[in-house]
């Protein structure tokens, strides 16, 4: 048995920005940000950062993505 790295296309997940809510740990409110939406779920696209106390969301934690389904 070979094995290859020989691989179907895989299906890529549909990544969409969306904008929702992001809530920052530093000034532990809840902000305006845009997500990135990878298939079901959603995380704050990289780069951002609050608008409050200008710390990275990176890490923050996505409170509610609006569904613009
Ligand atoms: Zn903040």
């Amino acid at each position: 048995m070979i094995a290859t790295l020989e691989q179907p296309v895989q299906t890529k997940p549909i990544v969409r920005e969306v904008e929702g809510s992001v809530y920052c740990p530093f000034c532990t409110r809840t902000v305006a940000a845009t997500l990135v939406a990878v298939g079901k779920r959603a995380k704050s696209k990289p780069g951002q950062k609050c608008p409050r106390c200008g710390s990275s969301l990176d890490a923050g934690y996505v409170v509610m993505p609006m569904r613009a389904a």
